[in-house]
């Protein structure tokens, strides 16, 4: 029987919803989300528009800044800071890629921590390691989201997460860890991958490289996150996971697009209303 698809569209505007009511509850507060972007990118262009439209059903005002090509990592700093300090922003994300020059940690831990709605400033990220993170990073949130959407009881589950990214991979496993699964974190060392998806009851992937987990890699039922987003070949976005051999084999799987992406989006949204006092 194919995998039962979980569909982050759906899962997004449930949230969506609900996050609207947290809005209403806040009344006349205004909620205000910045978003800085050096230059113009086609690939930024596309979340911007989506978190743009995310913003609006949400009733969260979005304030877009679009700075020109050349901009230096200190006019960036200078721009940060006064967004710090402007109290009617409640927070405020950097569109990425940065251009050549621009260091994206120096970045992060520009941005004051409670108005770093992307969750990457070293003190979000320090406070995953509790158990109810105010800012959480947001792929992390979403991927751990689609999980729990499945109903699956995740204590002593095995999960697997491919890719120890900063931002993804590593805040996924520490988040999963909370739910008491066993949590094992493959990466460029790993001697045999194969050894280690095949075994586990949840795959997360997040690497940036097409199809590298296939079907035969999986356990059957396994539940498989798919968080990459990369060009295929036909020029059509696709996930890390090969979606026709894991769709055979998986119980759940997320389709790319259409999976983390929409929630993320989502999870970003919960975190502007948590940064501006929302309980959310
Ligand atoms: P990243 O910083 O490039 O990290 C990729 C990770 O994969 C690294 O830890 C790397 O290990 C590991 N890796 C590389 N080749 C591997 C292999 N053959 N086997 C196992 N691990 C391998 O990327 P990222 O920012 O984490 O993003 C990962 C993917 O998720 C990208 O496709 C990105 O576009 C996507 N993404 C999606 C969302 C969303 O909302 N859906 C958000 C963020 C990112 P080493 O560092 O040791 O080389």
């Amino acid at each position: 029987m194919p995998a039962q698809l979980l569909d982050g569209r759906q899962i997004a505007k449930r949230m969506r919803e609900r996050l609207r009511e947290a809005r209403d509850r806040l009344a006349t507060r205004p909620v205000r989300l910045v978003s800085l972007e050096i230059g113009q990118n086609p690939a930024a262009a596309v979340y911007v528009r989506n978190q743009r439209r995310a913003a609006e059903e949400v009733g969260i005002d979005m304030e877009v800044q679009n700075l020109p090509v050349g901009t230096t990592e200190a006019d960036l700093m200078a721009r940060i800071d006064e967004l710090n300090g402007r109290d009617d922003v409640s927070g405020m994300l950097v569109q990425r890629p940065l251009p050549p020059g621009i260091d994206g940690r120096h970045v992060q831990m520009a941005i004051a921590p409670h108005k770093d709605v992307e969750g990457m400033h070293p003190a979000n990220m320090g406070t995953i390691l509790y158990k109810e993170p105010l800012l959480p990073p947001c792929t992390a949130a979403a991927a751990q989201q689609l999980i729990v959407e499945t109903g699956m009881d995740l204590r002593g589950a095995e999960t697997v997460v491919v890719g120890h990214s900063e931002i993804v991979g590593k805040p996924i496993a520490v988040l999963l860890l909370h739910h008491l699964s066993t949590v094992t974190v493959c990466h460029i060392g790993t001697r045999n991958l194969i050894e280690h998806t095949r075994r586990a009851d949840i795959v997360v992937v997040a690497v940036g490289k097409p199809g590298l987990v296939h079907g035969d890699m999986l356990k059957p039922g396994a539940c498989v996150i798919d968080v990459g987003i990369n060009q295929g070949a036909d020029g059509k976005i696709v996930g890390d996971v090969d979606f026709a051999s894991a769709e055979q084999v998986a119980g759940f799987l997320t389709p790319v697009p259409g999976g983390v992406g929409p929630v993320t989006v989502a999870m970003l949204m919960r975190n502007t209303l948590r940064a501006a006092g929302a309980e959310v």
